[in-house]
């Protein structure tokens, strides 16, 4: 009875989680990193961000809600190395954990796992973990980096290639932690590059890799100075909406109608 309104794993018992797997076979898992963004922001604020963003979306969801797991707080964060306090794992590292898990979440019957991921250095080993887990496991696994909702939040962002530690991500931790925002470090850095094709925000850009530090000095990317707390609500409402959409779309449906249904 308790047990159907916990919604996190890790604090459910055996037997209430036995009892939930029955019930729903859904779960959300969130991915963070824990890596410089800038001098005013938090090493661990895509970790935070991940974990509060599953835990809202499973919170707004109807009965019966899906599960969070744990949060992996580590995460692909090679190219910001040369910023101290940031503490990175191996792309093989992190698709290999994440699949483990989704390997195991799976044998506990979860057949719909959405993976939540914080940061974007964790795209290709999500991707790479979500296509073996779905090789090996056969069940639906798909990975969020922002997609579901990025279109609406570039649209409320006045910076181009705002990406990282800029107006948005200091926006979202300003309505979730204001205290955590050093206010006065806050630096404006939006870089320009030499071929549209490599703007981080457009539709037509291909995938590049660099370390941070070669684009900019202060690690941030973007304008923080343009952040506000009333903005970071309007963001964290349309991914928590959003992701809620996805999750109720496909939580009832079978294999076979998520991926044949038409609606
Ligand atoms: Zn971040």
């Amino acid at each position: 009875m308790i047990a159907m309104d916990l919604i996190n794993l890790g604090e459910l018992t055996w037997p209430e989680a036995k009892e939930r797997f029955e019930s729903v076979d859904i779960a959300l898992l969130p991915v963070g990193a824990i890596e410089q963004h800038g001098p005013h922001l938090p090493l661990d604020t895509d970790a935070f961000d991940a974990a509060y963003l599953a835990k809202e979306v499973a919170t707004a969801c109807s009965q019966p809600r899906p599960l969070v797991l744990p949060l992996i707080s580590y995460g692909v964060s090679y190219h910001h190395a040369d910023f101290k306090g940031t503490i990175s794992v191996s792309p093989d590292t992190l698709a290999r954990l994440v699949h483990d898990v989704g390997m195991s979440a799976a044998q506990n019957g979860v057949k719909k796992l959405v993976i939540i991921n914080g940061h974007g250095g964790n795209v290709p080993a999500l991707h790479f973990a979500a296509q073996t887990i779905n090789r090996d496991a056969r069940i639906f696994t798909c990975v969020d980096s922002g997609e579901t909702s990025d279109t609406d939040v570039y649209a409320m962002a006045e910076t181009p290639n705002d990406v990282h530690a800029g107006e948005i991500e200091t926006s979202t931790v300003m309505a979730l932690r204001p205290d955590a925002v050093r206010m006065e470090k806050r630096r404006k850095f939006v870089p320009k590059f030499s071929s549209h094709y490599l703007d981080f925000t457009s539709r037509r850009s291909v995938s590049w890799y660099a370390r941070t530090a070669r684009i900019s000095s202060s690690g941030v990317l973007g304008d923080p100075t343009k952040a506000s707390r009333e903005k970071g609500e309007r963001i964290w409402a349309v991914m928590v909406k959003n992701l809620v959409e996805l999750v109720e779309h496909i939580k009832e449906m079978s294999l076979d109608e998520i991926y044949q249904a038409k609606y």
